[in-house]
């Protein structure tokens, strides 16, 4: 099973996650930028997050063979802070390079005056770069923010077929699916949607411009929930192909519209480095020589560390 995570924060998670999800078949992420979990105060903070989703995760994604891509954007939570708002003037120079496939998250939080004017602007900034756009719908009162959400990119410049909306469910996905716009759910581990909800989905729904994601971060969440959808929908019925379809195809084609999907991952090798730095911690451990009594790591470092 190949799998391609269209929506998880990478930056929040450690490397057993990427070398458990390496070992269940995930080959490609895609990393939206988001909130921190408490406010940035100010645009510099952002601008590295930013810097970090385009080159140490990248890099850190690569040495588990997995290819790393991100969305980048003023998150709706934080649209509401009139200290974030200068990253809106940053963002061209950002969404011009390589691995930004989208701009995202974007979207309603709390429906404010505010979060209106950040999305019509990000969906006008996702026109101009020829980027598709990766938009979050509220947890609460889904259905309105769903209608509004839909407005709002029926009056943009960007045309429907080119909007993942995302963390859909059952209230909100026959609209969604009515309105032309590529389908998005999240699957966690005690909200929202679970392995078995998702697959009732897409028996009622197809699996037509469907997109599943873990959306795992620094909160609960499961970034093998990929993994155990597919193998719901194979205990279901469906075929390989079909999962095929849905945890990779699907992805693959709606990120593809940015024209700056590379899927081959270049086989950094252990101990490569980043701007001089490496996920190693110490030195790597040797070998111990017969009857030193030394262990490998305690002895001088290694030819080359
Ligand atoms: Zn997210």
């Amino acid at each position: 099973m190949r799998i391609f995570d269209p929506h998880i924060h990478m930056t929040s998670r450690t490397t057993d996650d990427y070398e458990a999800m390496r070992a269940v078949g995930v080959r490609a992420v895609v990393e939206p930028s988001f909130w921190l979990g408490q406010p940035r105060t100010s645009p510099a903070s952002f601008l590295d997050y930013f810097d970090a989703l385009l080159g140490w995760e990248p890099f850190r994604a690569a040495q588990y063979g997995i290819a790393h891509h991100c969305t980048l954007a003023l998150n709706p939570k934080e649209a509401n802070d009139p200290r974030c708002l200068p990253v809106l003037d940053e963002l061209p120079r950002y969404l011009v390079k390589d691995r930004v496939v989208a701009v995202g998250e974007i979207g309603y939080d709390s429906m404010t005056p505010a979060e209106d004017t950040a999305l019509a602007a990000q969906l006008q900034l996702a026109a101009a770069h020829e980027l598709p756009a990766l938009v979050h719908t509220p947890h609460r009162d889904k259905l309105a923010g769903l209608r509004r959400t839909l407005d709002v990119v029926r009056e943009s410049a960007l045309p429907m077929d080119r909007v993942l909306v995302d963390h859909l469910n059952e209230t909100t996905v026959k609209e969604a699916k009515d309105g032309g716009c590529w389908l998005g759910f999240s699957v966690y581990p005690d909200t929202k949607m679970d392995e078995e909800r998702m697959v009732a989905v897409l028996k009622s729904y197809g699996m037509e411009k469907v997109l599943v994601n873990s959306a795992a971060d620094w909160g609960r969440s499961d970034p093998l929930k990929t993994r155990r959808v597919g193998d719901a929908m194979l205990a279901a019925g469906f075929t390989e192909d079909d999962v095929d379809q849905v945890l990779w195809r699907n992805p693959v084609a709606f990120y593809g519209l940015s024209g700056r999907l590379v899927l081959d991952v270049e086989d950094t090798g252990a101990g490569a480095t980043h701007e001089g730095n490496s996920i190693l911690r110490g030195a790597p451990a040797t070998p111990a020589e017969p009857g030193s009594g030394a262990r490998g790591s305690e002895v001088a470092p290694a030819a080359g560390a």
